[in-house]
């Protein structure tokens, strides 16, 4: 079965899925952004996990473009999945790196089970990937990325960054 990829332009919070992707940074202790908001809204059981995770397997925190899960605590959701975006660099590619927090993200989701994963706009706050490119970025990459998660919801704070992805994802 094709995974299908839909938008909305809202918080990433109040999405009810099974997974809500965070574009956390590699400490795993929380941050502004959407980190800030999942942390408010989902309460200290998410941080207690990060905290633990950065005790034992994450002693270095969790590397720009690897993913980790977590419970997902007071939000409508299962799960959180951790991901660490790049920041955005004009002399460097890390096209790279911002596929690989898509591609890694949807291999967590498929060992948890998850089968709808709302993701943000990762790496495009104060990471300043221009959201263009980090719109074409992530939808080529879902959409070349085997998994068995049934939707792929981008979540879009703004009306630009949802006309960004539709116009990825129109034909
Ligand atoms: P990064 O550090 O990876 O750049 P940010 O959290 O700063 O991550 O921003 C990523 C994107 O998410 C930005 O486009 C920002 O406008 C958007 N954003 C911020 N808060 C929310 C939210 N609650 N729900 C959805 N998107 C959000």
């Amino acid at each position: 079965m094709s995974t299908s990829l839909t938008l909305v332009q809202g918080d990433i919070t109040e999405q009810s899925v099974d997974a809500v992707v965070n574009a956390a940074n590699s400490s795993l202790m929380g941050g502004g952004g959407v980190d800030g908001a999942i942390h408010r809204r989902g309460g200290p059981d998410i941080l207690a996990e990060c905290r633990d995770l950065r005790a034992s397997r994450y002693g270095r925190g969790l590397a720009t473009g690897a993913a980790v899960a977590t419970t997902a605590g007071r939000l409508p959701a299962r799960w959180v999945i951790h991901t660490v975006g790049p920041v955005w660099s004009a002399t460097e590619d890390r096209s790279a790196l911002l596929a690989s927090c898509h591609r890694e993200s949807l291999r967590v989701a498929d060992e948890l089970g998850a089968r709808t994963v709302a993701f943000p706009a990762i790496s495009t706050g104060v990471y300043g990937w221009p959201m263009g490119d980090a719109a074409r970025i992530a939808v080529e990459t879902v959409r070349d990325t085997e998994t068995t998660v049934e939707e792929v919801r981008f979540v879009l704070f703004d009306e630009a960054a949802y006309e960004a992805f539709a116009t990825q994802l129109r034909p």
